[in-house]
C-alpha cells in the first residue's frame, strides 16, 4: 500500500482544490452504505482500463453502465426476490422497457394481461409497435385465452401479480405453466405485490420488474426501477430462438453472452451491456442511495399498510355511501381465494372504492369532486406505495383517454376513486375518509331532492 499524502506531488492551489486528499479506492468505515455519486471511476492504470473495457474484470467504468450504490441496490432486491442477478434503472417505465428489448428482441411478440399500469400499455401498443414487437392483450383470468395468443414469434408472457387499481391477483402458477409450455418465460410486474407480500418465483415466474418509484422507497421522493433475474430460464435449451444470448456479437467479444455469463446472468449483462449503455436509461447514484433508505422498512411499511387497508376495506364496505369496495381481502371479491393464496402475509393498500351513483352524469361528477376535494389527511396525487395516503380518479386521471365504453370494460366506473393506504394511523385515515363521504353525498342529495321526490 502506498501513503497518499507521502507520494503525492507538491501542487499549487487550484489543483489541491480539485485532488487535495481524495484517493480512489480507499474504503471509509461508514456504518450505512455510501453514496458514491461520482460519474466515472478511475483506473489503476492504463492495463487495467483495457481490461475493464474488453469485460476481461469486472469493476467500475462509467456511472450510465453501473455504480457501487446502485449495485449494492440490484444486489438487495436480487436477494428480497430470490433471484440471481438484476438491473437497476432510471424508472419503473425504464425497467419494463429494457426487459421486453431483451427479450422480445427484434420483431418478437408479448403476451399480455389485459390489466396492466397504463404506462405499460402504452409501451406495447405504441411504442415497442414501432420497433417491430407486437402484442396480444388477454384476460388475464382466462388460461385459454394466454394459450391461444402464444405464437412462434411470442417471447414472453407478461403481468402485474397485482393489478390496480382494482386489485385483481393474478393466478401465477398457472400463467408460468403456459408460458414454459409455450416455450417463453413469464414476466410479472409486482410493484404492487412487493417482495414482502408476494415472490413471483416462488409460484414459477422468471423475471420480476419493479418501479421502485413505489413501495421499495416508500417514501416518494425518488425514481428508479429494477428487473430481476430469477434464474429459472434456460435461454440455452432452444438456442435458436435467443440470439441475443446463445450467438456471438462482435461488440461482445468472441463467446456469446450465455457461454460468457450463464443461466441467471446472461439477461443482465445483455440489458447493461446493451440497452441501458445504448439507450441511457442510468439510475442516479443519489436516488439509489435513497431507494435503499427506503428498503430498510419495507415490511414495517407494507404490513402496517396493509393491515390498515384491510381494516379500511371493511368499514367502507359497510358504509351507505359507497357501493362497492374493490379489495381482494374481502369474502365475495372476485380474486378473494387467489389472494388467500398468493398474498398469505397481507393483501397490497392500494384498493378502489365506488361512491353511490346519483344516476346522473353531472351529479355523479359533483359527487366525487367533493369527496376527492374534501379528503384533508388522504392527499390527491398521482403515486402508490407512498407514506402518505393518496387519492386519485382514474376516470379524470390514468384513465382520461379512454373512453366511457373501455373505462367499463377495465371494471373503472365514473364514481370508481383509487386509494393507497399510508403509514398513518389508520382511524385517523378512516375518519378523514368518512367526513369526505359525508360531505359528497350531503352535496348530492340536496340536488337530486326534486328527483327522488318524483319517484
Ligand atoms: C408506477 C408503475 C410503473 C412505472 O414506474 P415509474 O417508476 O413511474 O416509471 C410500472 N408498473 C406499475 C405497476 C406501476 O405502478
Amino acid at each position: 500500500m502506498t501513503v497518499p499524502a507521502a507520494s503525492a506531488p507538491d501542487t499549487r492551489f487550484a489543483t489541491k482544490q480539485v485532488q487535495a486528499a481524495y484517493v480512489a479506492g480507499t474504503p471509509q468505515n461508514t456504518a450505512v452504505p455510501p453514496l458514491y455519486q461520482s460519474a466515472a471511476y478511475e483506473f489503476g492504470s492504463l492495463a487495467e482500463a483495457r481490461d475493464l473495457f474488453a469485460l476481461r474484470r469486472a469493476g467500475n467504468i462509467y456511472s450510465r453502465n453501473a455504480s457501487p450504490t446502485q449495485q449494492l441496490l440490484e444486489e438487495r432486491v436480487t436477494a428480497l426476490e430470490g433471484g440471481v442477478s438484476a438491473i437497476a434503472v432510471a424508472s419503473g417505465q425504464a425497467a419494463v422497457a429494457v426487459t421486453i428489448l431483451a427479450l422480445a428482441g427484434r420483431g418478437g411478440h408479448v403476451v399480455a394481461a389485459d390489466r396492466l399500469y397504463g404506462g405499460t400499455v402504452d409501451l406495447l401498443q405504441d411504442t415497442l409497435d414501432d420497433f417491430g414487437i407486437t402484442v396480444t392483450f388477454v384476460d388475464q383470468d382466462d388460461p385459454e385465452a394466454w394459450r391461444a395468443a402464444a405464437n412462434e414469434r411470442t417471447r414472453l408472457f407478461f403481468a402485474e401479480s397485482v393489478a390496480n387499481p382494482l386489485a385483481q391477483v393474478l393466478d401465477i402458477r398457472t400463467v408460468a405453466d403456459i408460458a414454459h409450455a409455450a416455450g417463453v418465460p413469464l414476466v410479472i410486474d409486482s410493484t404492487v405485490g412487493t417482495p414482502y407480500l408476494v415472490r413471483p418465483g416462488e409460484h414459477g415466474a422468471d423475471f420480476v420488474v419493479h418501479s421502485a418509484t413505489k413501495f421499495l422507497s416508500g417514501h416518494g421522493t425518488s425514481l428508479g426501477g429494477v428487473a430481476v433475474d430469477l434464474g429459472s430460464f434456460d435461454f440455452g435449451a432452444d438456442p435458436a430462438r435467443w440470439p441475443q444470448f446463445t450467438a456471438t456479437h462482435d461488440r461482445f467479444g468472441p463467446q456469446s453472452l450465455w457461454e460468457r455469463f450463464g443461466q441467471g446472468f446472461a439477461f443482465g449483462a445483455l440489458v447493461k451491456a446493451k440497452y441501458v449503455h445504448d439507450l441511457g436509461p442510468s439510475l442516479s447514484p443519489f436516488n439509489a442511495h435513497q431507494i435503499l433508505q427506503g428498503i430498510e422498512t419495507l415490511d414495517l411499511r407494507v404490513s402496517r399498510q396493509s393491515a390498515s387497508a384491510q381494516a379500511i376495506a371493511e368499514a367502507l364496505a359497510a358504509h351507505p355511501a359507497v357501493s362497492a369496495v374493490h379489495h381482494p381481502g374481502l369474502a365475495g371479491n372476485p380474486w378473494h381465494d387467489l389472494a388467500a393464496r398468493y398474498l398469505p402475509r397481507g393483501i397490497p393498500s392500494v384498493f378502489s372504492i365506488d361512491l353511490v351513483s346519483a344516476g346522473d352524469e353531472a351529479l355523479d361528477q359533483e359527487r366525487v369532486e367533493r369527496f376527492v376535494d374534501g379528503l384533508r389527511i388522504v392527499r390527491l396525487v398521482a403515486n402508490i406505495g407512498d407514506a402518505r395516503s393518496l387519492v386519485s380518479h382514474p376516470a379524470s386521471m390514468t384513465h382520461s383517454h379512454l373512453n366511457a365504453a373501455q373505462r367499463a370494460a377495465a371494471g373503472i366506473g365514473a364514481t370508481t376513486v383509487r386509494l393507497s393506504i399510508g403509514i398513518e394511523d389508520p382511524a385517523d385515515i378512516l375518519a378523514d375518509l368518512e367526513q369526505a363521504l359525508a360531505l359528497a353525498t350531503a352535496a348530492t342529495a340536496t340536488a337530486a331532492a326534486p328527483e327522488f321526490a318524483a319517484v
